[in-house]
């Protein structure tokens, strides 16, 4: 197994940082569980990183780093008469493998979010998720975890069997163990049409429900300091509509527009503040509507080269209006300038414990900032306007709430705190963050 001592990691966003005791790679399960008996033996914390796209620092530690990109992978895919699957991969698996794999199959995600570099288990274990007022996130299409128990014992959860530990283990922050092997109800594979276009932001919020609901994936992006919108509308359509997007208007939109633009319009907002409205009006406006169609993944997956700060809020559906009033009021008296736009998504009501979903239709509202301009200030007072609504933060993303006020916010969190404790009575699966949201101590501890 690879082995290294002492070198820095560091998120994808840079708002986070880890000096590992020890990172390793382990081979195999095997090595993998070995790992953990050793962490828990020598009294170091084990803790395992995905693809480091958290915002939070979910994957530091000082104690054992475990990197799991040889347990990446099909392992098995189990077919039903619907056409639908249940495919078993290494928990390691980057999204844009497990995408390629499930298409050479035939196969795809029911949904995804916006990029496909995370791990599953390190998207799943944070409740990432895209946007359809009819689906959940990822975590809701798993149906069985693979997990390294603190004994070092290997234990297949779902459902069925032992259902608690299977609920952390699909979304608990890998606070139950290391997650070797992840199963997802899959769908045969199928096409979306996309449809972008700019919209007056007044009109996005008074056709809300109806855009909501009629569309299978339905998101927009808000410009502040403006009244403007980006709408995006994705919907299945059969094998016979062909509209694929001319590859050089893709490069347009996705690579020049999206990234090499938008990067300069970052640059210039850092380094001229108060023209920020004026820069968001012209860049609102800049944007062409266009229409494509082309495989999922490659309509939910866009390339994000400009390095942001993120914080993201799950919020009932019916608050979403007040709530972006809220924070344009802000906004217009704070005197913050934000050249980044909100990004508005939607999800079903699910009944995962720790799901930011959990028993409610949910809007997501995501603030950005770049990563060369400050953002405390903007994300704290947009935290304090989702508390009005219980407002509950992205377990991936930058918020600053502690276990306190989740148990607050979430029904079962209880139920999740004694089935942390009763999975890791010694804290190895633990770190600063997790003990921030889950609290300092095990009751056992
Ligand atoms: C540019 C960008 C775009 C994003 N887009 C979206 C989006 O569209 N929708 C959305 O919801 N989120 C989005 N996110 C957030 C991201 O999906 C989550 O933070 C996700 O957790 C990152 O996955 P990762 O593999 O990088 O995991 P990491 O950040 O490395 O780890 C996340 C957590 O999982 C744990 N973990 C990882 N692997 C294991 C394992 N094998 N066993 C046990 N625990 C494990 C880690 O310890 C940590 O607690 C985005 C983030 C970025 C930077």
């Amino acid at each position: 197994m690879a082995h290294t001592q002492g070198a820095t990691w560091r998120n994808w966003a840079r708002t986070a940082a880890a000096s590992p005791y020890r990172s390793e790679t382990p081979r195999d399960l095997q090595e993998l569980s070995s790992l953990v008996v050793s962490g828990v033996s020598g009294g170091h914390q084990v803790r395992a990183v995905g693809g480091g796209h958290s915002f939070t620092p979910a994957a530091v530690t000082d104690g054992i780093h475990l990197h799991l990109d040889h347990l990446s992978g099909l392992e098995s895919i189990e077919r039903f008469g619907d056409g639908t699957a249940h495919v078993t991969v290494g928990a390691g698996t980057r999204l844009f493998t497990l995408n390629a794999l499930l298409a050479a199959h035939g196969l795809a995600m029911r949904n995804l979010g916006d990029i496909d570099k995370q791990t599953v288990a390190g998207a799943i274990s944070t409740g990432t998720h895209g946007t359809g007022a009819r689906l959940g996130g990822i975590a809701t299409q798993v149906v069985g975890v693979r997990l390294v128990t603190a004994t070092g014992d290997v234990v297949d959860v779902s459902r069925d069997a032992q259902p608690e530990l299977f609920e952390l283990a699909r979304l608990g922050l890998g606070t139950v163990g290391v997650l070797a092997a992840v199963t997802l109800e899959v769908v045969p594979a199928f096409r979306l049409e996309a449809r972008e276009e700019p919209w007056a932001l007044d009109a996005v919020l008074d056709g809300l429900d109806e855009l909501v609901d009629g569309n299978d994936h339905f998101e927009f992006y808000w410009f502040p300091h403006t009244r403007r919108a980006l709408t995006k509308r994705n919907n299945r359509v059969g094998d016979d509509v062909e509209a694929r997007l001319n590859p050089v208007r893709a490069w347009v939109d996705d690579e020049l527009l999206a990234n090499a633009v938008f990067g300069m319009v970052n640059r210039l907002a850092t380094l001229v503040p108060p023209a920020t409205p004026a820069i968001n009006a012209v860049a609102a406006r800049a944007l062409s509507a266009r229409r494509f169609v082309a495989p999922s993944a490659e309509v939910f997956i866009s390339p994000r080269r400009i390095v942001f700060r993120e914080m993201e809020y799950a919020v009932p559906r019916a608050e979403l209006r007040g709530v972006l009033a809220e924070i344009d009021g802000w906004l217009r008296s704070s005197g913050e300038h934000v050249p980044f736009p909100l990004e508005v998504r939607f999800a079903a009501a699910d009944d995962l414990w720790l799901s930011t979903a959990h028993g409610r239709e949910t809007a997501y509202v995501a603030a950005h900032q770049y990563v060369k301009m400050p953002f405390k200030r903007y994300f704290q007072a947009v935290e304090r306007i989702m508390a009005q609504v219980d407002g509950r933060p992205h377990w991936g993303k930058m918020h600053w709430l502690d276990a306190e006020r989740f148990g607050q916010l979430y029904p079962r969190f209880a139920d999740a705190q004694r089935v942390r404790a009763e999975a890791d009575p010694t804290g190895v699966f633990g770190n600063p963050y997790t003990d921030q949201v889950f609290g300092a101590r095990h009751p056992q501890g």
